[in-house]
């Protein structure tokens, strides 16, 4: 008998046919008819990371309410950023007999066994936001294009350096923060940011002082703010006596605030040492807040109420068997496989736009940045 499994790489490669062929003008194939069961009214495992930063709170309730809408019910769970949990959890659901599960992975390669387990239970599953590695048994993978998120990070700093348009030569002291390294999404965000940095270090107009460049010298395990803040506090110290450190490349906003502390800690923010360019991530209230006040300068903005949408929609389709809507079929591949994917734009936010991308699109309320 073949399994929904089976029948889901089947469609993947119909909707990697679909793209190849609609590139040519020409139209694919429809879905699988197969394994078509009624799953009305079943309910879908939703893993989240952690309750610790706002955009998982809010992730969790978006997948819930866009699989509710779309007729299921849900399990939502929160992993506390440890990795076995994640995976008891998840165990939980596929014991209790849940028909999907969406998971944004806390440590991606520690779902192996558990992921072999749902396959063997015939449950699809969804990678969210983060890739799982190492496994077959992830059906889709729904993100956003994580290599352009470092890409803007990268960008901000030079553009606002005034080294990108020539007007300013440096040198400018610049630190690197990068993400967990348990995290797939890590090295695409510093890869991107590098790429634009790289040839400004080479050419000394950057200068990464504490001598810390490469990804393994700069992560910060589980995108820990106050793992953030010591390290800046250890820099500051050790390699920052008479200078001053003119950008900070940071991944998130969470780390972005832990910088932010260490800094002000040290005087600047003062009439004579202003603080340096720190970017961030994810647009969470209190880094609006603090780019409002002239503190972190940049974030990036990743709508993740069409992230749940797409997630949704790949549960929704994976379970009818048919097509879920799917943008790339090359990127991101998971070691055992190109996992098919959909992948989201991130939109650069600062001082000068930051009402209309995130107050106007509804994103947040005008009353949360008071
Ligand atoms: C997400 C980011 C987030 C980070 C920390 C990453 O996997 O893509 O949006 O800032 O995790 O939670």
């Amino acid at each position: 008998m073949r399994t929904r499994r089976a029948a889901l790489s089947a469609i993947a490669a119909a909707a990697s046919l679909a793209l190849t062929l609609s590139a040519c003008g020409q139209s694919g194939e429809g879905g699988s008819k197969e394994d078509k069961k009624d799953t009305k009214g079943s309910t879908v495992g939703i893993a989240m990371p952690t309750k610790s930063s706002e955009r998982w709170i809010a992730d969790g309730a978006n997948v819930v309410r866009e699989l509710e809408a779309a007729g299921y019910k849900t399990k939502l769970v929160y992993g506390e950023d440890d990795p076995d949990t994640q995976v008891t959890q998840i165990e939980g659901m596929i014991t209790q007999g849940v028909s999907a599960l969406v998971v944004a992975a806390i440590d991606n390669k520690s779902l192996d066994n558990v992921l072999q387990q749902a396959a063997e239970a015939d449950i699809p599953v969804i990678s969210y936001d983060r890739l799982i590695l190492g496994t077959e048994n992830v059906d889709y993978y729904a993100s956003f294009d994580n290599e352009k998120v470092g890409t803007l990070q990268g960008n901000y700093i030079v553009e606002k350096l005034g080294l990108k348009d020539g007007s300013k030569k440096g040198p400018f002291n610049i630190e690197l923060f990068a993400g967990s390294n348990d995290d797939n999404n890590t090295k695409y965000f510093f890869s991107g940011a590098m790429k634009v940095l790289q040839p400004y270090i080479d050419k000394k107009q950057l200068v990464v002082k504490s001598g810390q460049s490469k990804l393994n010298q700069v992560t910060t395990l589980r995108w820990d703010g106050g793992t953030a803040q010591k390290r800046m506090d250890d820099l500051l110290t050790s390699t920052y006596g008479k200078e001053r450190v003119d950008a900070v490349l940071s991944p998130y906003d969470g780390i972005s605030i832990g910088i932010l502390s260490a800094l002000k800690s040290d005087d600047y923010g003062s009439k004579n040492k202003p603080l340096p360019i720190v970017t961030g991530q994810d647009a969470e209230v209190a880094s609006v807040k603090s780019i409002a006040a002239d503190e972190q300068t940049q974030t990036v903005f990743k709508d993740i109420r069409l992230l749940a949408k797409s997630a949704a929609g790949m549960v929704d389709a994976a379970l009818k068997g048919k097509k879920p809507e799917i943008n790339d079929t090359k990127t991101y591949d998971n070691g055992a496989k190109v996992v098919p994917a959909f992948l989201l734009e991130p939109v650069n936010v600062d001082k000068s736009n930051y009402k209309k991308e995130l107050v106007d699109s509804g994103y947040l309320k005008a009353d949360d940045l008071n």
